[in-house]
């Protein structure tokens, strides 16, 4: 039986858009609090009943955590444009080598605003 696991994730950063044009209010330096949902998907493990700990969620997240929480998102390696869209793919690219089964990533960088990845 295939299930869907999710767990959110929030930090705070900063950011600014280098390439919206000026005058647009998110080329000025600002601040989000981020959050991220991970989603995997797989079969449940008949034995244990479930499909993984959630806490391998949380370790598979808290080395992205320690490079993005409190931090200018535009100073981090591969995030210079930081969309929603580029650090969707960004935390995907980075996670997926550890949590194979990852299904989803979704950004929120707003209560209203989000941007989903799954992979091409
Ligand atoms: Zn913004």
């Amino acid at each position: 039986m295939k299930v869907r696991l999710d767990k959110t994730f929030r930090f705070e950063a900063a950011h600014w858009l280098p390439r919206v044009p000026d005058g647009h209010k998110c080329r000025r330096l600002h601040g989000h609090s981020y959050k991220i949902d991970i989603a995997i998907e797989g079969e449940i493990d008949p034995d244990l009943g479930w499909l993984a700990d959630f806490g391998d969620l949380k370790e598979a997240w808290k080395p992205l955590y320690e490079q993005l929480d409190h931090y200018c998102l535009n100073d981090i390696p591969g995030l210079e444009n930081p969309t929603s869209e580029n650090l969707c793919v960004w935390i995907w690219n980075r996670l997926k080598p550890s949590l194979p089964e990852l299904c989803e990533v979704v950004v929120r960088e707003t209560c209203t605003s989000a941007c989903r990845y799954r992979g091409e």
